[in-house]
């Protein structure tokens, strides 16, 4: 047994099939001064080449994988026509060096400046570099690579690594599996490979030299776990785990469409949390049809400025376009372990106890002004709510709402004509909120309690240090009480109120919290059939 890092759910059982892409030799030519010419044509050539070959497989993830992951391709489409990157490698041709030579040259160099960058999503960039360079400088060379689109029958891939454009070309048909010496969670490649559906485990180095072409592999999706040769005893009891997760896998999968009742009838309201745009088609996939909770500050970072009112008015129509049953925005929560390089914050000895989410805000009144006017902005496209974070006194809930009614006011003033209500509410995720929810129920339309922040807070143990994760308990007394009272509070105004931290995700906990009385669960995609198929099975 071979111990990885599973990045890909599931459990693959088929024989090896090594991928070892040999490094071409490139080396360095001198040109005579009348050949230059020649080879200049002979890159663009190449260039061209090469991008009718990323548009073939970028078309092939479209259909496969989806928008998002075809922008990988794309990007690397971008790299190869990047103005900058083709003249360097022009003047070096200029200056008496074959095309392939000059290319590698220039993209290897290109490729070490993304590594050297502080930045792990652009560190990321310099795979689609090289990945991109090692097509190009293939057709240069006239070297025909191994194809993987060719693969036949079932097998597990193992490889000391492959690239997004390798993997774009997989299908779950004929890969059962992956396995590569390098990579991590968030690679290009184990997204796709999530996204095919295939398992996948990486981080196993010296794979490609113990394992060999047809020894029988069984690649753990889930736990990481690599197992070459099994006896037949355990690969019997791998074969019947896989048919079993296998079921379960399509259990799931047959109530994309079913609605959320429990066994006696009672509907259960269940819906996603996102950050990005791109979380909306994997919420469509699971049959979501509302949001929960719009964690709007993911628009905000990994960016150099602020998005413009434009860019998130944008950005919210499509959320709320795609679900028009409903759409909780949440206003920006910055501060705690999430930071905005471009806003001078102060450092801070304890930030989640700091000028966090609406303490921020309500300093930076302009900044909250323009996210303001893009929400209401989108709300008429929907059916859109409010919902401000941390909440802890009634001052800041009366002064975010006074301000929401200025920049309504103004837009109005403005000709922007807002007729479909929109809902304010606040998140409980402070005990000074929970405790007296029954205050704060009467100006607002609904309550969503964060527990993530909630037991932090309560429990005095920080949601981001493991060495008090034995703290973190969302069945406390203390918890449970908090969540009582809330609901209570909620009830007795006539408000509803809902749930969109993690504990809401946890199967474990669905009938307890609906016998909590809370009246909608929000959650991450991934816990959403799991936790409908609970309620089917709960009676109430
Ligand atoms: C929470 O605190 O439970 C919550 C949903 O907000 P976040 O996790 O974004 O702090
Ligand atoms: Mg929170």
């Amino acid at each position: 047994m071979l111990q990885g890092i599973g990045v890909s759910p599931g459990l693959g059982i088929a024989q090896a099939v090594i991928y070892q892409q040999k490094k071409p030799v490139i080396s360095a030519v001198k040109l005579e001064a009348e050949a230059v010419e020649t080879e200049i044509n002979k890159f663009k050539q190449a260039q061209a080449e090469a991008k009718q070959e990323l548009l073939q497989i970028k078309k092939k993830v479209l259909q496969t994988a989806g928008k998002e992951k075809a922008d990988i391709i794309e990007a690397q489409i971008m790299f190869l026509e990047d103005p900058a990157v083709a003249d360097e490698i022009i003047n070096l041709i200029k200056n008496g060096y074959n095309s392939a030579y000059s290319a590698n040259q220039v993209i290897e160099a290109q490729a070490q400046m993304f590594e050297n960058l502080p930045v792990p999503e652009m560190q990321e960039r310099a795979v689609d570099m090289r990945d991109m360079g090692r097509r190009l400088i293939n057709i240069l060379l006239g070297r025909k690579e191994v194809n993987l689109s060719e693969i036949t029958g079932d097998v597990v891939l193992i490889a000391h690594d492959l690239t997004p454009s390798d993997t774009a070309q997989l299908s779950k048909d004929k890969v059962a599996g992956i396995v590569t010496e390098v990579g991590s969670r968030t690679s290009h490649t184990a997204i796709l490979a999530r996204s095919l559906g295939i398992p996948a485990v990486v981080g196993i180095p010296g794979i490609v030299e113990q394992v060999g072409p047809g020894d029988l592999v069984v690649v753990d999706g889930n736990s990481g776990e690599v197992h070459v040769n099994p006896d037949q005893l355990k690969l019997n009891s791998f074969k019947k785990k896989r048919e079993k997760l296998a079921f379960e896998q399509k259990e799931l999968e047959s109530l994309v469409n079913k609605e959320a009742v429990t066994a006696n009838g009672i509907p259960v309201r269940i819906a996603a949390n996102i950050g990005k745009l791109s979380d909306i088609i994997e919420a469509k996939k699971v049959g979501v049809r509302e949001i929960g909770l719009f964690r709007t500050e993911f628009l905000y970072m990994d960016r150099n400025s602020l998005p413009s009112e434009e860019e998130q008015y944008r950005a919210y129509k499509q959320v709320v376009e795609a679900f028009p049953e409903r759409v909780i925005i949440r206003t920006l929560d910055i501060g705690g372990d999430k930071e905005l390089p471009y806003l001078k914050q102060a450092k801070e000895l304890n930030p989640f106890l700091g000028k966090r989410a609406i303490r921020l805000t309500l300093a930076e009144k302009d900044l909250f002004k323009i996210q303001l006017r893009a929400i209401l902005r989108a709300s008429r496209h929907g059916n859109v709510g409010i919902m401000f974070p941390m909440i802890a006194t009634m001052d800041e809930l009366l002064a975010a709402k006074k301000l929401l009614e200025e920049v309504r006011a103004e837009l109005e003033t403005e000709g922007v004509v807002l007729t479909n209500p929109v809902e304010v509410g606040m998140m409980i995720e402070t005990p000074a909120a929970a405790l007296t929810a029954d205050l704060f129920a009467k100006e607002v339309d609904f309550f969503s309690i964060g527990t993530n922040d909630l037991i932090q807070y309560t429990m005095a143990a920080d949601r981001m240090n493991e060495q008090v994760a034995y703290l973190y308990q969302p069945t406390h007394p203390a918890i449970t009480r908090l969540l009582e009272k809330v609901v209570q509070a909620a009830h007795a105004a006539g408000i509803w109120v809902g749930m969109c931290g993690e504990m809401a995700g946890n199967p474990q906990l669905t009938e307890h919290l609906l016998k909590l009385g809370l009246d909608e669960l929000s959650m991450t995609r991934g816990a959403v059939l799991k936790v409908k198929q609970k309620v089917r099975q709960i009676t109430l």
